[in-house]
């Protein structure tokens, strides 16, 4: 057996798919694909490089955090992403969740590419988040915008799928239902501020919509006209 020191990046991304298939996370293979490809490591800062590939947060600078793996992978499978998705994400942090999405919404070759527009607040976590994902191939699939995530991006509204890394207050922002295609996915987690959060899957039928919860989940909180004040 190879010690976990010894292997490289690619090995180690293997084995944390691996062990997330195993424990029943990742199930579909577009998103076992996705996460095989998107090196983590160039999304993390440089001295949490080497802690890329264990299933845990990171701290990413100005208080916020890249999602555990597990989380990603959650999210990007509840969402059902499919090739030609127009995407929203509502902080970008780190750009490792939209490169995620832009895997699977606009492969490589796509005849019929989607795009990912993702939010961030944080300006600094704008630029690094260019940088990473010019680095590694995914500027053209991903738009980061700079600005407050809770109004939406209405210039390129609808979307089909809405994806939010950071915890809304119960009551969800109303621009990013009106901002759902119908039949649309909203993936996001919901409650108070620091502890108490759930996830929840919001599909948009007609004016209705319906809600599941999925699990207790604790996110950095969300920041906004529609979210928390900070
Ligand atoms: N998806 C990210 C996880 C980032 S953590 C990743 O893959 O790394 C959540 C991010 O949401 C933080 O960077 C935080 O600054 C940002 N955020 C919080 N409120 C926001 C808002 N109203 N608009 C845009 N970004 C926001």
């Amino acid at each position: 057996m190879v010690s976990i020191l010894k292997m490289n990046f690619e090995e180690k991304r293997k084995r944390l798919v691996e062990s997330l298939k195993d424990r029943g996370i990742l199930t579909e293979q577009d998103v076992i694909n996705a996460m095989l490809v998107v090196p983590r490591h160039k999304f993390v800062p440089l001295d949490a490089e080497s802690s890329a590939y264990i299933d845990s947060p990171l701290s990413i600078g100005l208080g916020q955090t890249i999602s555990a793996p597990h989380m990603n992978a959650m999210m990007c499978e509840y969402l059902k992403l499919r090739e030609g998705d127009k995407v929203l994400e509502i902080g970008t942090g780190s750009g490792y969740h939209a490169a995620l999405c832009a895997e699977m919404v606009a492969p490589k070759k796509s005849e019929n590419p989607g795009h990912v527009y993702t939010i961030e607040r944080h300006e600094g976590l704008v630029e690094n988040a260019r940088r990473s994902l010019k680095e590694t191939g995914y500027e053209d699939r991903v738009t980061v915008i700079h600005g407050d995530g809770t109004l939406g991006y209405p210039k390129e509204a609808p979307y089909d799928k809405i994806l939010v890394t950071a915890a809304s207050p119960s009551k969800i922002p109303i621009p990013l239902r009106t901002q759902l295609k119908e039949g649309g996915i909203l993936c996001i987690p919901a409650g108070s501020k620091n502890f108490g959060q759930n996830l929840y899957i919001i599909k948009k039928k007609g004016n209705d919509f319906k809600t599941k919860r999925i699990t207790g989940v604790r996110f950095v909180p969300l920041i906004g006209k529609y979210g928390f004040e900070s």
